[in-house]
């Protein structure tokens, strides 16, 4: 347990919280006494996340994010647990159908855009509806990536749908900052998570190392508990007067281009 808890008696929705990024972030918060609604559509890992984090802190809860329906639910299994909603973390992403942009399929392409960024509008939409309603002051936080910068390695439909969150982010925090409410992205170079392993078909040592030689930073791997511990930054007390800030966790890679 964490010396100082920097989420006591708060509520958190996570979207994409089964794994990767989602999970380590449900259980950095709950260590920092947040009660969390673990929402993915892997229902299984989700259940063994709750199980694992303890049916106390933790409750799973089904939600495709490109269906608008279930996102509402989500924040509202929240508020009907757990009475309230302080912290919304946008998190579920894809990185889609890989390929050349001549071959571009635009099903695939509306498909990425539709879980991505308007998964993202949805969660900033009913968090805020909530948040405003119960006069909260909370933090909302979407994950974007070092792709919504630059175009690093991932396909079009991935850069522009990263690149659009942080329109989304910004055009929320415009409008929500009135209400004392904070909008704010993270944005992670490369993990080996499961999206990227299968995307990009490699073992996790492998992908690894492909990340690692690439990197701008070197002796650190970059890892899921380092977005967790941003994520942590961004939604507790410690940002009070940060907002429509992406926080690059990247180790500087996308403000640089080695010429030497
Ligand atoms: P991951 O595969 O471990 O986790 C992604 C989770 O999102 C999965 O549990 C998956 O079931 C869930 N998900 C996918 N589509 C969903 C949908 N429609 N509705 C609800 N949940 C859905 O991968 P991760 O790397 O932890 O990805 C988390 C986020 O981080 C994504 O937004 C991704 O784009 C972003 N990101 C990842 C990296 C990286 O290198 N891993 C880098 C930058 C940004």
């Amino acid at each position: 347990m964490a010396n100082k808890l920097r989420l006591e008696g708060k509520v958190a929705v996570i979207t994409g919280a089964a794994s990767g990024i989602g999970e380590a972030t449900a259980r950095l918060f709950v260590e920092h006494g947040a009660r969390v609604v673990i929402a993915d559509i892997q229902d299984e890992l989700g259940l063994q996340v709750v199980a694992s984090i303890g049916t106390d802190r933790a409750c799973y809860r089904r939600c495709d994010v490109a269906d608008e329906k279930q996102v509402e639910e989500a924040v509202a299994c929240a508020v009907e647990k757990y009475g309230s909603l302080d912290i919304m973390f946008s998190n579920a992403g894809t990185i889609g159908t890989l390929g050349s942009v001549l071959e571009m399929d635009m099903t695939a392409f509306d498909r990425t855009m539709n879980i991505n960024t308007r998964g993202s509008a949805l969660a900033v939409k009913h968090a805020a509806r909530v948040m405003v309603a119960k006069k909260v002051r909370g933090s909302i936080i979407c994950t974007a990536s070092v792709e919504a910068i630059l175009a690093g390695a991932a396909p079009l439909a991935y850069v522009a749908s990263k690149h659009a969150i942080v329109g989304v982010v910004k055009a929320a925090a415009r409008e929500l900052g009135q209400h004392g409410i904070r909008v704010n992205c993270v944005s992670p170079y490369g993990i080996a998570t499961p999206m990227v392993c299968k995307s990009f078909g490699g073992n996790v040592a492998d992908m690894e190392a492909s990340i690692c030689e690439k990197a701008n930073l070197k002796g650190v791997t970059l890892n899921t508990k380092h977005i967790a511990e941003a994520a942590l930054f961004l939604a507790s007390d410690e940002s009070a007067y940060v907002s429509a800030h992406n926080l690059a966790v990247d180790g500087g890679l996308s403000s640089i281009m080695k010429l030497n």
